[in-house]
């Protein structure tokens, strides 16, 4: 049995987007004597400070902190240090935020193993890649975990949590634990439990797997001289963001190296299109330079109209990322399509897809037929799992 009064102190390396959430969540739990914030770089953790101060008190004014807490009394338990060893010394529990290259990871769990206490837990943030790579130089596989959040963590209800080949239960069991007690504005926290690690996990493998279909999009609009808004708009409606905004909202060159993350373990069609390596030696990177696939302005995309290309739909979306579920079932990912769809729903906000693809599995199949023919992508091709509604028995 895992025990949660012995995890004190909670320590999250990397202050920039998901580690300052991070830090919040553990903060607001009440849990831990310390919550201990680290950097490399100085502003990013003034910065987080800052953040992490104005996301309290912006919680405490509604109400919705907790009885008796108070962001003062909060942030007296914050400890921000730009020294890695004073940082993990005595850490329980380390969630690693750093950038996703593989490289710097495994360099940093090197270092994790060698500084913090034997029984310390070192759980990675990682979107897409293997805790077993990230693992190995640590000395300790079996207390290292996967612990994929999504941003904004305060507010949204998924955690995943997973397994690399040498993390042991009890590991795997404090991960879950410790997750299920960080607070979540939108309601209870939804712990998905991966006990069998692969690219993406459930969320990113499904969003991800659309990705060769959009890039081929993406190139055939330039081709052809379609405006990219056109294309965007068949599958939402402006202001929401579609698929080729996404990719400039978070980043051409972050959208690169997942792709090619893809290529190398998944399938070489995710390798990134004749576009999106353009846009990235231009050095036109998006949202964050102002110019990608469309003009940021103010943090928008300039988008003149909400016409439709009437070239693609929802269906061939959730189509895709139905075979991709499937996928999911045949390696023993996981072990329903229940776990796929509350995922989606927890982490994304959206249905997941086999809530209509139960009933629509056939036509599916053959629109993704329809979508190999035309893109020449046979990653597409529905597998057999699909195909056969073999899926159906997989319900609980
Ligand atoms: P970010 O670039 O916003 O922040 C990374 C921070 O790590 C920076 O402040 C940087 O100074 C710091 N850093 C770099 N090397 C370091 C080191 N060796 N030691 C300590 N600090 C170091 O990145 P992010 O968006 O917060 O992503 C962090 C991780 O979370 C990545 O693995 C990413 O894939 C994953 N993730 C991101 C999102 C997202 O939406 N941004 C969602 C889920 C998971």
């Amino acid at each position: 049995m895992v025990d949660l009064s012995r995890v004190k102190i909670f320590a999250v390396i990397g202050a920039g987007t998901m580690g300052r959430e991070i830090a919040q969540v553990a903060l607001m739990s009440n849990l831990f004597n310390k919550v201990i914030l680290h950097d490399i770089d100085n502003n990013a953790l003034s910065d987080a400070k800052n953040y992490i101060t104005t996301g309290l008190k912006k919680i405490e004014s509604k109400g919705k902190l907790g009885q008796n807490l108070t962001t003062d009394s909060l942030l007296e338990n914050l400890v921000i240090t730009k020294d890695l060893i004073t940082a993990v010394k005595n850490a329980d529990f380390i969630v690693e935020a750093i950038p996703e290259v593989m490289e710097l990871k495994q360099e940093l769990f090197k270092q994790l193993g060698e500084s913090s206490p034997e029984h310390t837990v070192l759980a990675t943030n990682t979107s897409t890649m293997s805790i077993t790579k990230i693992a190995e130089g640590s000395n300790k596989p079996e207390k290292v975990i996967g612990m994929h959040f999504f941003t904004p963590v305060p507010l949204l209800r998924l955690i995943e949590v997973i397994k690399g080949e040498k993390t042991s239960q009890e590991t795997f069991d404090l991960g879950v634990l410790i997750g299920k007690n960080l607070p979540a504005l939108k309601g209870k926290r939804y712990i998905a439990q991966i006990e069998k690690e692969s690219p993406g996990f459930i969320v990113n493998r499904l969003t991800i797997s659309t990705s060769p279909f959009f890039s081929w999009i993406l190139d055939m609009a330039t081709n052809k001289g379609i405006p990219y808004e056109k294309i965007d708009n068949d599958f939402i409606t402006p202001p929401d963001l579609g698929p080729l905004a996404k990719w400039d909202y978070f980043g051409i060159d972050i959208a690169i190296d997942v792709l090619n993350y893809f290529a190398e373990t998944v399938s070489p069609e995710f390798a990134p299109g004749k576009t999106l390596t353009n846009l990235l030696k231009e050095g036109n990177l998006g949202r964050k330079t102002g110019k990608g696939i469309y003009e940021w302005i103010e943090g928008k995309p300039k988008i003149k109209s909400p016409e439709k290309a009437g070239l693609f739909n929802l269906e061939q979306f959730y189509a895709i990322q139905l075979n991709e579920g499937c996928r999911l079932l045949e390696e023993g990912i996981v072990k329903s399509y229940k776990i796929i769809d509350d995922t989606m729903l927890a982490g994304m906000d959206m249905p997941g897809p086999f809530r209509a693809g139960k009933n629509n599995y056939e036509k599916w199949s053959l629109i993704l037929e329809e979508i190999v023919k035309i893109t020449g992508i046979t990653y597409y091709k529905p597998c057999d799992m699909m195909k056969s509604g073999e899926f159906l028995k997989f319900k609980k």
